[in-house]
């Protein structure tokens, strides 16, 4: 696996570090804290947001 430059959908920053899901980048602190984020948490629910979006576009 290539260490591309990918923007993450999270942060909206360039990482070369992190996850792809449903082709959609998230880089590698943005996981970390989504892993250690509480479920309620506030900040929980906007990384919800944004994988909605990913979800949205996706079926669209
Ligand atoms: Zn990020």
């Amino acid at each position: 696996m290539e260490n591309a430059i990918q923007q993450c959908i999270v942060c909206d920053r360039q990482q070369a570090v992190g996850i792809a899901i449903c082709d959609q980048f998230i880089c590698y602190s943005c996981e970390q804290e989504m892993v250690k984020t509480d479920v309620r948490d506030e900040k929980y629910l906007f990384f919800i947001k944004q994988m909605r979006q990913i979800w949205l576009k996706k079926n669209a």
